[in-house]
């Protein structure tokens, strides 16, 4: 059953389109006009309203803030050259987003209304989305508790909202990376698997040492022995090795169930490409690189896209990979996905929401 989604427009008077520098987009730093927001309070979401991007005014006392009852989601959508605007796979972010919830006792938001809610903000600011090589508008739904309460408990009062960003590539270079050994990201058990924002506060030290060091990204390991590969900072990470995909499964629930990641999977398969998820093991990995047997190895994300590796560093010694503009397989996915996120080709799939 479709609900439809009652929503309240403002529209602002002033739009910041025609003195934004194009040329020049920070990730996450330019917002659009507009921004959606709702509220849930006595068991049921409402006052769908788009208005003004701007400050909204909170109590200081809110339980997000205090105790982490807030998660969010990552979407992108593309200017195709005729005008259109499409929305890549906003369904399976409405499933994640659920599953957040969940796990962070939260509400459930309707599948139909994230979806609806999303393609009413992207059609009123569609202006904003840049239609230059590898640029996109980046969504960024959320929610979060608003009880005013200190007791540590769900919160009753909730709020959801959408803000936009218009973006350029975010990683412009081929990666270092380190295999993390000391800090964990995720547990048996946790939270990993939810976009909550609290795994990326406690990441963000481990990170920065990482950078400190010289590194442009980490490999998360497991938390009980550090010898199974996890994640690659907050993107999926995926590799051919001796002519197979492979990535780390998600039967554990430590690592998030990216929707580029299952999009990677999906095209492998198309073309009749091994794909494996398992356990990896840092030192089957380490092997391949040495061996030459490790022929890809890249980062998959909403975010950061397919951000290709260029080496790997693990206990002191550095293990560099090939030169990923001539990688077969992650080039052929780059080529294969631009084409159809720019409606340039078919998408067999369904995976444009037509906006
Ligand atoms: C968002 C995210 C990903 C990538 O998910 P996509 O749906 O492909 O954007 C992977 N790992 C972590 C930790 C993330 O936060």
């Amino acid at each position: 059953m479709t609900e439809t989604l009652d929503i309240k427009i403002t529209k602002t008077s002033h739009s910041r389109l025609a003195q934004t520098d194009f040329n020049n987009l920070p990730f996450g730093k330019i917002f659009t006009d507009h921004m959606l927001l709702a509220d849930y309070a006595d068991g049921e979401w409402k006052n769908f309203e788009i208005v003004p991007y701007g400050e909204i005014g909170l109590s200081p006392a809110i339980s997000a803030l205090h105790y982490g009852q807030a998660f969010f989601e990552g979407i992108k959508a593309y200017k195709h050259s005729d005008g259109t605007v499409s929305i890549f796979r906003p369904d399976k972010n409405a499933i994640r987003f659920n599953k957040s919830a969940e796990r962070l006792c939260m509400p459930a938001l309707p599948e139909d209304i994230f979806v609806q809610s999303i393609a009413a903000l992207v059609d009123l600011d569609r202006d904003w989305i840049p239609s230059a090589p590898n640029h996109s508008l980046y969504i960024r739904p959320a929610m979060f508790a608003t009880d005013p309460f200190l007791g540590v408990n769900p919160s009753a009062t909730y709020k959801y909202m959408v803000l936009t960003c218009p973006v350029g590539p975010y990683f412009s270079k081929t990666l270092r990376v380190k295999i993390e050994e000391k800090y964990t990201r995720a547990a048996e058990g946790g939270f990993g698997y939810a976009k909550a924002a609290g795994n990326y506060g406690g990441a963000m030290l481990p990170g920065k040492k990482a950078v400190e060091e010289g590194f442009d990204q980490l490999i998360w390991t497991d938390g009980k022995e550090h010898q199974y590969i996890e994640e690659m900072g907050a993107a999926n990470v995926m590799f051919v090795l001796d002519g197979k995909l492979i990535t780390p499964s998600l039967d554990l629930q430590t690592i998030l169930d990216g929707v580029t990641r299952d999009t990677v999977i999906a095209l492998a398969n198309d073309w009749g490409f091994p794909v494996e998820q398992r356990r990896i093991s840092v030192a089957e990995i380490i092997a391949g690189a040495k061996s030459g047997a490790l022929t890809d190895a890249f980062g998959a994300g909403t975010a950061a896209t397919i951000a290709p590796v260029g080496s790997i560093s693990y206990h002191g010694e550095e293990y560099f990979l090939s030169d990923p503009k001539t990688r077969e397989f992650s080039q052929k996915v780059l080529h294969t996905l631009d084409g159809i996120r720019y409606g340039r080709s078919e998408d067999p799939h369904g995976w444009n929401y037509i906006v």
